[in-house]
């Protein structure tokens, strides 16, 4: 029936035609609950074609805890495999304020100028804390996050540090199947989530501020000499000569360590990374250490025995997965806390109990 308001002495009033009625589930929710059943073939093939979609949900996978998530993460990233491996992987470390995010910014629109893909991960180790990520969110990295050649994904966000690190070394595995041709893992210069990344980088760069004291910035002996070069960030304006001093004053201190084991002494330079000065430099440097190492040899080295050490990792992280999450043991070792703080128990022959028991409960 026509509406009344559409008589003509209601003139200037238009009653619109009703709309069909939406339904009451979101059909983008049907098609994710399809996406969700995605076979490992159909995962692999939207990984290698360089699908960002496909990969970001094999990345939810990868991080996922569900048994039946991890298995189908472990036969993607075994196909995906042989096609990894073709990047230059390139660790960024330094405290909060550091400038890391306008670095990676600014780096990242470098590489991208240059034709190459760029996926920034990161193991951002108060994650378990927070249960919220601070590092490798979109937000920022502003121009970056804009790019269709750049993937941006924050660090993952359960569990400890060893599992946030060993799922972020299998996204690089991943991201290297899609395409990506540069890798940065960034963190917080704060802790032992150093030498995870170290451990899963052919470059690892510290960024430094001039005028910070060594204990401001929290850097600790062992991560400057992991450090394969050290850019002092924040060169420009006033800031210039403070940068140039900080400069002679770490590439004075780096004179102290023992050479590296890969023959290579570490550079100092400065830029900025806000302002878009050096950026050039510090690349070059990047590249003349990657074809120092590939030349001797040290690059292939460094990879196998980065691969060898997560493989113990995997083991370690899985032994004590098993042992802690058994719930016969978690109550049993409540008891033998209870001892050993009482002095009952000696904390040998407490461990040595809760072993016994594990192995006799598997075996
Ligand atoms: P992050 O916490 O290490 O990721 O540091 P941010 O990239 O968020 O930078 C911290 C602050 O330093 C921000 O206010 C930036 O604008 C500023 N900043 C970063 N890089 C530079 C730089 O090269 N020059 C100057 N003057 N400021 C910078």
């Amino acid at each position: 029936m026509e509406h009344p308001e559409n008589d003509p002495k209601y003139k200037g009033l238009i009653v619109n035609k009703g709309v069909a009625r939406p339904p009451s589930v979101n059909p983008y929710l049907l098609k994710r609950r399809k996406e969700d059943e995605r076979s490992v073939a159909e995962y692999t093939e939207g990984v290698l074609s360089g699908n960002r979609v496909i990969l970001s949900q094999a990345v939810t996978l990868v991080e996922s805890s569900r048994p039946e998530h991890q298995e189908k993460a472990q036969a993607i990233i075994e196909r995906c495999l042989p096609y990894a491996g073709n990047s230059i992987r390139v660790g960024i470390t330094g405290v909060p304020g550091a400038g890391k995010s306008t670095s990676i910014d600014a780096f990242g629109m470098h590489l991208l100028k240059k034709k190459h893909k760029l996926a920034v991960l990161a193991i951002d180790p108060s994650s378990e804390r927070s249960k919220g990520s601070i590092l490798g969110d979109k937000t920022r990295m502003e121009k970056l996050s804009l790019e269709q050649d750049a993937f941006i994904r924050p660090s993952p966000s359960a569990g400890s540090l060893g599992g946030v690190a060993r799922k972020t070394r299998e996204t690089i595995v991943l991201c290297e199947a899609a395409g990506f041709d540069y890798l940065f893992v960034e963190t917080v210069g704060v802790g032992q989530s150093e030498t995870a990344v170290h451990s899963m980088v052919d470059f690892f760069l510290l960024i430094q501020l001039a005028g910070a004291g060594d204990e401001l910035q929290g850097i600790k002996r062992g991560i400057m000499e992991m450090a394969d070069g050290i850019v002092i960030n924040k060169a420009d304006g006033d800031n210039i000569e403070k940068a140039k001093m900080a400069r002679s004053h770490f590439s004075n201190a780096l004179h102290l360590f023992p050479l590296p084991e890969s023959g290579w002494t570490p550079e100092v330079l400065t830029y900025s990374g806000y302002y878009n000065l050096g950026i050039t430099e510090v690349w070059d440097m990047i590249h003349k250490y990657v074809d120092f190492v590939k030349e001797s040899g040290y690059f292939d080295r460094k990879r196998k025995e980065q691969a060898k050490y997560w493989m113990y990792e995997t083991i370690n992280e899985q032994l004590r997965n098993s042992f802690y999450r058994d719930p016969e043991i978690a109550g049993l070792l409540e008891k033998l806390e209870n001892d050993v703080l009482h002095n009952r128990k000696s904390s040998f022959v407490a461990a040595k109990e809760a072993l016994d028991r594990y192995y006799a409960h598997k075996g």
